[in-house]
């Protein structure tokens, strides 16, 4: 998700640590991967991908086309890519940026839309906001594996529902893909 999505917050939750992702206010941390060992390092069973966060509006054209390049590539050509996770605050719903974001994703991809601090808005706008999203992304990805969920780091809300949604991916392993054939 963009930069400021709550993403590293979310992370940390997600892995119950304080300072596994580091919350960052620069654009330094666009520029990697970071991979995040499920299980134990040495025998890691899945990992968790963080790709940069996009959208600086200051970050120089060299630094939004090396997204493009690490991100975007990853996302649409990683065949071990079990699932994606697009972190969006709820307060903007979904932005032009991930929906360019999202058209990386191929739709044998399995997806979920997380929208952040849901803490700010009154119960009814969230929920609101979760049926827009759902009914966007019925229309960008027809028929695909489309989730949304409410989420807030605050208060925690959503976390066990994202981790259930994960572990799950782990456990079925990877969508059925026609790169599954000329592969082999
Ligand atoms: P990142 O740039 O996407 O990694 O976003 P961060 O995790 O660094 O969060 C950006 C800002 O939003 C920080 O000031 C966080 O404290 C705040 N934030 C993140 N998640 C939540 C949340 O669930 N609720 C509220 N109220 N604030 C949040």
């Amino acid at each position: 998700g963009r930069s400021n999505a709550g993403k590293s917050s979310a992370i940390n939750v997600l892995c119950n640590r304080r300072r596994l992702a580091f919350a960052s206010r620069t654009p330094g941390r666009t520029q990697a991967l970071n991979y995040f060992a499920v299980g134990p390092v040495d025998r890691a069973i899945a990992y968790l991908v963080d790709t940069p966060g996009y959208g600086y509006a200051s970050a120089p054209l060299e630094t939004k086309r090396t997204w493009d390049q690490l991100a975007g590539e990853y996302l649409s050509s990683r065949p071990q890519l079990a699932g994606t996770v697009l972190m969006a605050d709820i307060r903007r719903k979904l932005t032009d940026l991930d929906r360019r974001l999202l058209a990386w994703v191929p739709d044998g991809v399995r997806l979920v839309v997380t929208l952040t601090k849901s803490d700010k808005l009154p119960r009814q706008q969230a929920r609101q906001a979760l049926r827009d999203v759902i009914d966007e992304l019925e229309q960008l990805r027809p028929g695909a594996d489309n989730k949304v969920l409410l989420f807030s780091a605050l208060n925690r809300s959503g976390s066990d529902e994202l981790t259930a949604v994960v572990e799950n991916w782990i456990a079925v392993g990877l969508p059925a893909s026609p790169k599954d054939s000329t592969n082999a």
